[in-house]
């Protein structure tokens, strides 16, 4: 995989404030200008021609969850340099840098939040940290939001945009692709949904990992996603590749991804694919306990009494359940 074409196609899909006045926004598929506001409060969508804009991990959580109900895990996790890896700057250096360009120290948010009022663990990638690489911190991150989801009995959602498995981890940013596998694995046996959104660009590790994984395989329009990139193959195979054959369209229609949802309707097309998947809306009115029966029903079969649990107010259990999750934070 090459890192510097995909830093490169990142540098031109992004709109040049040099080229534009300020507040304001050149699209990079139509060349239109627009203010920038427009263009923020549709996430970064273009109004006129639909391109869908890379966004940040911040946005993107903006976007899916529901108001205030995102709350982060594992923000402390930090790279360590296993290998002392120096390639033109050494990574501890490029770390750095990329923490002063996106104040993270790691190119995955992750959390728990309500999508639709459904309970979620959610996983987003942000490409503005050293391209979204999946390296030990975030394979870490995703493995422990399946286990959260696991305890908590929660479905999964990764929203992916990386180039792939961090080149300066070596064999340890490899490694993530089979451990994030194996506790995805561990979620199916489970019975619980995982949700892969693929956004631009979803490439390497990454695609060859858990984002393939997904029960349901999402895509945003025009994404780009692959494994290696178009020149590398090309050489490889000494063949013309098809237009466009490493963008949504064309994997939908090859059956690699399940649907392609514009970023205004994602939120709504998750919860519905949740609820379709067995997990219910955290809404007070769903929350309240089922109408009990009354003693009037058991009546007619007087030597039947009311069994023991209609009677008992089911509050203990629950609590039992909260304080087990605290315990599994620290574990
Ligand atoms: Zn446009």
């Amino acid at each position: 995989m090459n890192f510097g074409d995909i830093f490169k196609n990142f540098r031109k899909q992004q709109p040049s404030r040099d080229e534009a006045p300020s507040h304001w926004v050149k699209c990079p598929s139509c060349n239109s200008l627009m203010y920038y506001k427009e263009v923020e409060n549709l996430a970064q969508v273009c109004p006129k021609c639909k391109f869908h804009m890379r966004i940040s991990a911040a946005k993107r959580i903006e976007v899916l969850a529901d108001k205030d109900s995102f709350v982060e895990y594992d923000a402390d996790l930090i790279p360590v340099d296993p290998l002392g890896f120096v390639d033109k700057k050494s990574y501890k250096k490029r770390v750095d840098e990329s923490e002063k360009k996106s104040g993270k120290r790691s190119s995955v948010v992750s959390g728990e939040c309500l999508i639709g009022g459904i309970p979620t663990q959610l996983v987003v990638f942000d490409f503005s940290f050293m391209g979204g690489s999946l390296g030990s911190v975030e394979g870490e991150k995703i493995v422990r939001a399946v286990h959260r989801a696991i305890e908590k009995r929660h479905g999964v959602i990764i929203v992916s945009a990386s180039g792939g498995a961090r080149m300066q981890e070596s064999t340890f940013s490899l490694l993530q692709m089979s451990k994030t596998s194996a506790a995805l694995k561990r979620l199916a046996k489970e019975g619980l949904p995982y949700i892969s959104v693929l956004t631009d660009p979803t490439m390497g590790g990454v695609s060859a990992s858990f984002a393939m994984l997904g029960d349901v395989i999402i895509a945003e329009p025009g994404a780009l996603i692959g494994f290696a990139g178009q020149r590398v193959i090309k050489q490889t195979i000494g063949a013309e590749l098809p237009e466009g054959f490493q963008r949504s369209e064309f994997l939908l229609k090859h059956g690699f991804v399940d649907m392609i949802v514009q970023r205004d309707k994602m939120k709504q097309t998750l919860t519905d694919l949740l609820t379709y998947m067995g997990h219910q809306i955290n809404t007070p009115a769903a929350s309240e306990e089922p109408p009990r029966r009354r003693k009037e029903d058991f009546a007619e079969s007087a030597a039947d009494p009311m069994p023991e649990e209609e009677q008992a107010p089911d509050e203990a259990p629950k609590e039992e359940a909260v304080s087990q999750n605290k315990e599994g934070e620290n574990g």
